[in-house]
């Protein structure tokens, strides 16, 4: 049964799909789970557990990124590489919370565009490995994927992945979204109390001045509209917040994919905004065969090693309809790549007339080890990366319409560099991502204010 929304059926609903039609395809970076009668009653407990955002907020979020599409907004998506079930607390989401918020505003107020505030959170807890098994001091063992999957200690236990995990993901992206709502609702994003989002040694940071100085602009242009329409601005007490994650693990992604009354065609309500990640973008691969059938917003990581022709057989795949606010690529080069790669690629798109969302990551091509034997970025790189994508944008005449970023409010040691420069030795002091390391609170906030400096904001 389909149930119907206001209005005709849309043409654009997909063709010969199912929400379990990818289990025909080559599923990359899945787990072998040893036991199919655990995985199936889980499965089945899990697609009648309540979802975890609605359809409505996912077509406001497609809405929106067509407005980005066209230069009207400026997305921001960043939050942790992977969320671990024991950081589901609450001093850790309102952190992260609060780091994109005060990025945003400098966003806000330098490039005088709203912007898209996405979270990679509520649901970030899956990873593709380079490996399927590790091996240490000659045990072999399969690789930590994320705690949906499994746990990241060294032995036979933690190591097997066990279905069970999924029920635990969606209860843990549950609290964060039910706690990141009432943060929202009850005024925590109040543009009239900037003030709430503080963290606590912004005010030793170099960058404080500037950040202080917006902020106090916001605040005269919020009361000075008030002033001139005697009416409070009651936008400016809520923002909205939306959630993304990798749709990596796909038992988890079908067991959440709903249709809902009022609206046409199959919506994954477990995220607002699901990507596919470099390694499971293969055209004939299951991850885009899952993708297609959603009507959410999605996106695809776009490597140096993608085609221009792969590049618009994975867009036909995904928006064959040429849909507005539908498409988000995220590029993710390398500074020493970004130059020889990105411009092609843009081209394609651009000269099939093809309406895509360009998202720049400027992490994950510029992953590197130190001789301590610590996964890392260059402050230096990251910066490079992006600098360059705006430039290469601006040459092509596309449009850079937002960023893709790890980060974290804490503050941790994990990339080099930054207003503090952090070194080789200062990695030790508090690095304490399991996976990719993240750009700390000062070095996320130094991003921003460089984005709205390239603008001329
Ligand atoms: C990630 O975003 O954490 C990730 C693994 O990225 P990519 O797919 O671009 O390598
Ligand atoms: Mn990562």
């Amino acid at each position: 049964m389909n149930v119907h929304e206001a209005g005709p059926k849309p043409v654009n609903l997909p063709e010969n799909w199912a929400p379990a039609s990818w289990q025909s395809k080559a599923a990359k970076q899945q787990p072998a789970y040893p036991d199919q009668g655990a995985l199936n009653a889980t499965l089945s407990e899990l697609s009648r557990l309540p979802p975890l955002v609605t359809s409505w907020e996912i077509l406001g979020l497609k809405r929106q990124l067509a407005d980005a599409q066209e230069g009207k907004r400026f997305l921001l998506q960043g939050g942790d590489c992977a969320e671990s079930f024991a950081d589901c607390e609450s001093g850790l989401i309102s952190s992260r919370l609060k780091v994109l918020l005060q990025m945003s505003v400098v966003l806000v107020h330098g490039l005088r565009l709203p912007v898209v505030r996405v979270g990679r959170f509520a649901g970030q807890y899956a990873k593709p490995r380079s490996a399927d098994l590790e091996t240490k001091d000659g045990v072999t063992l399969p690789s930590y994927r994320g705690d949906l999957i499994n746990a990241p200690g060294f032995d036979v236990a933690s190591r097997t992945p066990d279905p069970r995990r999924m029920i635990e993901g969606h209860s843990r992206s549950a609290l964060t979204m039910n706690f990141v709502r009432s943060l929202i609702d009850g005024g925590f994003a109040d543009l009239h109390h900037p003030e709430y989002w503080d963290l606590g040694w912004v005010t030793h940071s170099p960058l404080a001045q500037e950040y202080q100085r917006r902020v106090e602009a916001i605040g005269d242009a919020v009361r000075f509209m008030e002033a001139i329409t005697g009416e409070s601005m009651h936008s400016a007490n809520r923002v909205e917040f939306f959630t993304s994650h990798e749709a990596l693990l796909l038992h988890y992604e079908q067991g959440l994919t709903r249709q809902v009354p009022r609206h046409w065609g199959w919506f994954n309500l477990s995220t607002h905004f699901p990507w596919i990640g470099m390694r499971t973008a293969d055209l004939d691969g299951a991850h885009v065969e899952y993708l297609r059938g959603v009507r959410n917003p999605i996106a695809v990581k776009v490597g140096p090693s993608v085609t221009p022709d792969q590049l618009l057989r994975v867009v036909d795949a995904l928006n064959p309809h040429d849909e507005p606010g539908r498409l988000t690529l995220i590029h993710r080069m390398g500074v020493g790549q970004i130059e020889s790669v990105l411009p092609k690629l843009l081209q394609a798109v651009q000269r099939e007339g093809r309406r895509v969302l360009w998202v720049a990551d400027p992490m994950h091509g510029n992953t590197e080890s130190t001789g301590n034997g610590y996964k890392t970025r260059r402050f230096e790189n990251i910066r490079g990366e992006l600098d360059a994508a705006f430039d290469i944008h601006a040459a092509v005449g596309t449009r850079l319409g937002g960023v893709h970023l790890e980060l974290t409010g804490e503050d941790v040691t994990e990339c080099l560099g930054g207003a503090r420069d952090l070194t080789e030795t200062d990695l030790a002091r508090a690095y304490r991502s399991t996976v990719d390391p993240r750009l700390n609170y000062e070095q996320s906030m130094e991003l921003a204010m460089l984005i709205v400096r390239k603008r001329g904001g």
